[in-house]
């Protein structure tokens, strides 16, 4: 654990500060230690990163109680966030801080990129594939209902902005007076808002409509990812660009073949009398059949390996092998005749089992397949 110091401590403010308190005392930490106002410094934006730590656990009740109660160490938990808390996640603390926007956007002059461009929300699907379309990869047809600016709209133009879809605002800080630009809140940066829209056309001027979409899924992918489609999801209103199209891939289950990361494991289930004089068997595989052999003296739990009959790997670097495994299977039923002839077979010195170093246990065999 690394040494932190004591967040009430950051802030220069008591253990029974009030809320307000704290709150004034993070801006005036906030405003001395800024990145706009102290370039290059890399101190300063130590010690901004390190206020804006203590500020989000000592502004929040519940965080705060258990910080009081338990310190840096919060039991369960991994500790407090703070070391991953990027410069944006501090900026958009600061709504609560100066009363929307932050004033350091416009008045700092820095900060390029901060500014919010418009676009969709994404759309989410699911799609479940079968371990063929897996393996060879596909492409689908998928019915998606998506927001898409709708026709017979007519607009004006917004009336708190007058059409600029910017407001500025005077701040008074510590710093003295500050001019902030932010995006128009009536019409949300666009400079117009909607006059007429037609049933069914929601306030942002966007309506559903089913679309079908053509989707390519390469080989190899794998449940539980997810693939993005850029431009593919909901419209924006007004100007923007559109959301993305998210789908998270499910694999239905095949009956025969199991996968292990980009191997296919067959369990093949063979008589003893096969196995010991020999044979030849077709198991399923990617795109049909596989003949095998067995060999004659074939043990039980003998992993066989086809090189590259794997599915591809999503990168396209390589291929998973497919895995039988052999298994001896016992008879359960038998018949009187049946029993005298094993009968006859049980005292032979060949069917006693004497294993040589060539028949594998089930240790060596795991060591051999996980390496
Ligand atoms: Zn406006």
């Amino acid at each position: 654990m690394s040494t932190k110091r004591d967040y009430y401590e950051i802030l220069g403010v008591t253990k029974n500060a009030t809320q307000e308190e704290i709150k004034k005392a993070y801006r005036k930490v906030a405003i001395q230690f800024h990145p706009d106002k102290n370039q290059g410094d890399k101190e300063a934006e130590e010690k901004f990163k390190e206020a804006a730590e203590a500020y989000e656990v000592l502004s929040d009740t519940e965080k705060r109680s258990q910080y009081d109660r338990f310190g840096h160490q919060r039991p369960g938990a991994g500790g407090f966030r703070g070391q991953d808390m990027n410069m944006d996640d501090i900026f958009s603390q600061f709504g609560d801080i100066f009363g929307g926007g932050s004033p350091f956007d416009s008045f700092f002059g820095g900060g390029g990129g901060r500014t919010r461009q418009r676009k969709g929300s994404n759309l989410r699907i699911k799609l479940k594939l079968s371990l063929e379309e897996i393996a060879n990869g596909v492409e689908k047809k998928i019915k998606v209902n998506r927001l898409v600016r709708a026709e017979g709209v007519t607009f004006k133009n917004c009336t708190t902005c007058g059409g600029s879809g910017q407001v500025r605002k005077v701040v008074n800080t510590m710093l003295g007076q500050m001019v902030s630009t932010n995006a128009c809140p009536a019409c949300n940066g666009a400079g117009q808002l909607i006059d007429k829209r037609p049933p069914g056309v929601d306030s942002s001027g966007l309506v559903s409509k089913e679309d079908i979409l053509s989707v390519k899924i390469p080989a190899g992918v794998s449940e539980g990812m997810q693939l993005s489609m850029s431009g593919k999801g909901n419209e924006a209103p007004g100007g923007g660009i559109p959301g993305d199209l998210l789908i998270l891939i499910e694999e239905s289950e095949d009956k025969e073949l199991k996968r292990n990361g980009n191997d296919l494991i067959y369990d093949l289930h063979i008589s003893f009398i096969d196995a010991a004089l020999g044979t030849s068997v077709d198991v399923p595989s990617i795109g049909g059949k596989a003949r095998i052999k067995i060999e004659p003296g074939t043990q039980s739990g003998k992993i066989l390996r086809l090189r590259g009959k794997g599915l591809k790997d999503i990168n396209g670097y390589s291929s998973g092998d497919q895995l039988i495994y052999i298994n001896v299977w016992t008879p359960k039923k038998l018949t009187s005749e049946e029993k005298a002839k094993l009968e006859a077979l049980r005292s032979s010195p060949n069917f006693q089992p004497h294993p040589d170093s060539t028949d594998k246990g089930f240790f060596d065999r795991m060591k051999e397949y996980f390496g």
